[in-house]
């Protein structure tokens, strides 16, 4: 099969691979129809990560299942089906206690959590691929209703970035009718914007400073607040009758950066900090590592950043992190999609076959206008 193989630091290549097969009765092999980049594949493409090399990219996943090892019963041949990015077990505490970002069987013990494609995240292949094996099948996949092919485009973002967004708001405790900020106008920011609408934000403002992103946010009515024209901060107060927002979402991660692109990974939570009312609360979903050989200065390689703790105490603020458990929201958030009520391909720009994912990915990492989400086709050809 053909599959996007990272061979280094901005290297990547669609290589003839093995055929990903049955290797446990628990599995399924599925045939990718839609499969994205995502911003953290960026981290591993970028060589910020000990990604290995040879290893197939790829954690937001649609396609057909196309076969079904003995132990599995409630997956059929030819459903579509979503998998979530967590790759989980179903059986173990953190699963039966719907935490399954962090199953303890599906990565090496002492390290909760695992995902497709994935920095330490377990032995999984990635799905940009023509054919993905989804272990613990009938526990990983959400079959998706008939309009699974027409909207895939919406259906592909429920392995990750539309839970992802909808649990930075929940994480943040949002109440209808309160205020949030999200920092980072990217996918996940812009799925936390649509997900703090829906469940009935009276003002969401998107902190960026790309144009393309902003648009984005402004097309489902959120305030884009361009970070490049002045303090966010000031801007959120100005929005706010100087109290600050009632809640933030923090949709960055480790790679923050200022619009001169000088790395400081506690920039956007300083700012989140700052911008949130005293007791209010704030959802980190942007990813943060423990060892960051590449980063700016002694403090960041080693994972660690100068949070301003004394202005978050004094205010009495909360705050939750962590990777998102897509299986408490992907199949509401597939009936919502089903509905029409949410549409989350609304941040597609490009639709590409799987051959030009090394292009793909060259854009995306440069963050060029226009290049606001990528979905790859493996089964078409174009
Ligand atoms: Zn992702
Ligand atoms: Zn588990």
């Amino acid at each position: 099969m053909k599959a996007v193989v990272y061979h280094g630091p901005r290297q990547v290549s669609v290589d003839e691979v093995p055929d990903a097969r049955i290797e446990k009765p628990t599995d399924a092999p599925v045939k990718i129809t839609a499969t994205n980049i995502c911003g953290s594949d960026l981290h591993m493409y970028e060589g910020r990560t000990d990604f290995e090399e040879g290893r197939i990219f790829g954690h937001e996943n649609v396609g057909e299942v196309v076969e079904v090892g003995d132990a599995v019963g409630e997956v059929k041949v030819s459903d579509m089906i979503s998998a979530p990015f967590n790759v989980a077990c179903g059986h173990c505490r953190n699963c039966e206690e719907q935490r399954t970002n962090y199953c303890l069987r599906a990565n090496e013990p002492g390290i909760a959590g695992a995902a497709y494609g994935f920095a330490d995240m377990g032995p999984w292949q990635g799905g940009q691929a023509e054919l993905l094996r989804v272990p613990w099948a009938d526990f990983n996949a959400l079959v998706l209703p008939e309009d699974a092919r027409d909207k895939q485009d919406d259906y592909v973002m429920l392995s990750d970035i539309c839970p992802t967004g909808w649990h930075a708001v929940k994480m943040s405790g949002l109440l209808p009718g309160e205020t949030i900020v999200i920092y980072g106008g990217g996918p996940v920011g812009n799925m936390a914007a649509l997900s703090a609408i829906t469940m009935g934000a009276a003002k969401v403002m998107v902190v960026d400073r790309h144009p393309d992103r902003l648009r984005l946010a402004e097309q489902i009515g959120a305030i884009p607040i361009d970070d490049s024209k002045g303090s966010p901060v000031e801007q959120v107060m100005e929005q706010t009758n100087g109290l600050g927002a009632d809640r933030g979402a923090e949709c960055v991660g480790y790679q923050a950066h200022d619009p001169q692109g000088h790395e400081n990974n506690s920039l956007t939570l300083n700012d989140l900090v700052q911008s949130v009312r005293f007791t209010g609360g704030i959802g980190t979903v942007g990813v943060y590592v423990p060892e960051d050989p590449g980063g700016p200065d002694d403090l960041a390689k080693h994972g660690k950043a100068r949070f301003d703790f004394g202005e978050f105490w004094f205010k009495g603020q909360a705050m939750g992190s962590g990777q998102c458990p897509v299986k408490r929201y992907n199949r509401y958030l597939r009936s919502l999609i089903h509905e029409g009520k949410v549409t989350p391909s609304w941040i597609v720009s490009h639709d590409l076959p799987l051959d030009q994912a090394p292009e793909a990915y060259k854009h995306f990492d440069a963050r060029d206008e226009g290049w606001t989400k990528v979905v790859l086709h493996p089964n078409q050809t174009g």
